[in-house]
């Protein structure tokens, strides 16, 4: 930092600026709750920190190949803005989406970018927050205080992707990339790719490599269920003609989406070996004839335990059939100097091989809280509905569905926190927390995520680091929109929450 900066830095400390509502993180959830801000609360002020030089989250993090959503645009845009396009859109497309509600919200002033939240602390005398932060670009210190806390900053880390340490890696003679830092000049045409993973990301890349790679293979150590879908969903086709408002097509198209969504959740839960033959029926014509079904395409856990992954137009089988793309199952054991070598002692070639391993969870951007000088460990509290965290004040989380849309939920958290902070100005409180209740003093505590429900690994590894849930509402996390769509703007928020 130069004297000037830093003197700068002292200034602006020394200020203390302080505002109504403090969002950290300017992702889609982060854009929906200054949306919701800005509509309910016009008088308030509010700013986003964000770390990144950019808006999007996600969506400008991962900047691969072919990168695009796998939820349909109908759920996964927000509820006030109708989304136009196929129903599975590009990264890029997505971004355009959230600048056009920057602009139609006017909230480009509001959103601070190269902004790090490095600590957040509490105090009750004061009733409000402090936020430590640091300018990502000149490395300036600030201090930000607010009044609420809204935290919409993802569940990854976005700076260190989850990358399993392999023997050998220094030895191999291509290039490792991990798909949430992709290098814009990597050029991957006529290579040799191999790619570590079978999630969404993994069928995302395949075949949106295999376009000008000499091949592409991917390296899974067990199967995943995919899911076929056309990237226009053919009651759009429909409605296409008839002209009408994009909010009414964006209404029924969403309630489309949701309805399937319902009953696949239902199956799941009631009936899941229906569940899963219906999904191996969907592949099954799309596979290369001589296809290891069992071997390759047999998951080995329930459907919807994991999210299912949407093949749009099936294009990953597509380049499979057509020679472009293959699948390996089997696992690591060591990089060798042209590859990979699996237990089969079969060494993989690769001039690329692509990390898609998935992430680091991170509990609240994994930024220290504390509260009147108390250190919170967030693996010793319990969740309120999914939004806000016991003993921890004037503080509301956004975080939406794995395995639907994530906005779906969004949306809804949204409509709570804004009921309560309405009925704090009514009662003229200045600070709401989650407390247990007396009849909660023995309630047993569960994962955050019941694995028998849903169990990816970058949830099971992380799970002793996540907040908790009891065996009642309030305090629980649902993972069903079927559920929360009814259940949560219904929700008591006089119960378990407290008004001072
Ligand atoms: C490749 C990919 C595809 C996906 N596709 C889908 C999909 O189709 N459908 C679906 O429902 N979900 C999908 N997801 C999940 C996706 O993450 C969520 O849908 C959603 O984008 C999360 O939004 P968010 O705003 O809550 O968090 P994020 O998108 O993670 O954004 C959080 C923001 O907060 C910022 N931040 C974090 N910590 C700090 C800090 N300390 N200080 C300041 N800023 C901070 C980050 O820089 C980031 O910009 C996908 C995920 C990936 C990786």
């Amino acid at each position: 930092m130069t004297r000037a900066t830093m003197a700068e830095a002292e200034h602006r400390s020394s200020e203390n600026e302080h505002l109504d509502v403090l969002v950290i993180g300017a992702g889609v959830s982060g854009i929906g709750a200054a949306h919701h801000l800005r509509e309910r609360f016009p008088e308030r002020s509010f700013a986003i920190l964000e770390a990144q030089d950019a808006r999007g989250g996600t969506w400008w993090t991962h900047q691969f190949p072919g990168a695009r959503s796998d939820s349909d645009l109908f759920t996964y845009g927000y509820r006030h803005k109708p989304w136009i396009g196929p129903s599975i859109a590009a990264g890029g497309a997505i971004l355009d989406y959230l600048d056009e509600v920057i602009d139609e919200d006017q909230l480009a002033a509001n959103i601070r970018y190269h902004h790090r939240v490095t600590s957040l602390s509490w105090s009750s005398d004061e009733h409000r927050w402090t936020a430590e932060v640091t300018r990502t670009d000149t490395g300036e210190q600030l201090r930000i205080t607010a009044s609420f806390l809204w935290m919409c900053q993802g569940y990854y880390n976005h700076d260190e992707p989850y990358t399993p340490e392999w023997p050998g890696t220094d030895r191999f003679a291509g290039t490792i990339v991990h798909p949430q830092a992709w290098p814009a000049d990597l050029d991957h045409a006529g290579k040799r790719v191999l790619v570590i993973g079978s999630g969404a990301t993994a069928a995302t890349l395949v075949p949106a490599l295999a376009k000008s790679a000499e091949h592409v293979t991917m390296l899974q150590r067990s199967p995943s269920y995919w899911f076929p879908s056309p990237s226009v969903h053919e009651l759009a086709t429909t409605l296409a003609p008839l002209n009408l408002p994009a909010d009414w097509t964006h209404e029924i198209l969403r309630r489309q989406y949701t309805q399937q969504l319902d009953w696949l959740a239902a199956v799941a839960h009631e009936d899941p070996d229906q569940l899963h033959t219906f999904l191996m029926d969907a592949i099954a014509p799309l596979l290369p004839e001589g296809t290891d079904v069992e071997k390759h395409f047999t998951p080995r856990y329930r459907p919807w335990q994991q999210r299912i992954a949407i093949v749009p137009d099936g294009d990953l089988f597509e380049a499979m059939r057509d020679g472009r793309a293959s699948v390996v199952t089997d696992t690591i054991t060591e990089f060798t100097e042209k590859g990979v070598q699996v237990s089969s002692g079969e060494v993989l070639e690769a001039d690329i091989v692509v990390t898609a391993t998935g992430f680091n969870l991170s509990v609240f951007g994994d930024i220290p809280f504390t509260v009147d000088g108390e250190p919170v460990d967030f693996s010793q509290r319990v969740t309120w509905h999914g939004m806000m965290i016991s003993g921890v004040p004037n503080m509301a989380y956004a975080f939406g569905y794995f395995r639907h849309s994530w906005t779906l939920r969004v949306d809804l958290v949204n409509d709570v926190v804004a009921r309560i902070v309405e009925h704090m100005a009514e009662r003229g409180a200045t600070t709401v927390v989650p407390e247990l209740r007396p009849s909660d003093a023995d309630m047993p505590l569960r994962e955050w995520s019941d694995p028998e429900n849903f169990n990816p690994n970058y949830v099971l590894r992380s799970q002793d680091r996540m907040f908790k849930q009891g065996d009642r509402e309030p305090w629980t996390h649902m993972q069903e929109y079927a559920h929360d769509r009814t259940a949560l703007p219904e929700a008591d928020i006089d119960d378990g929450l407290q008004y001072r």
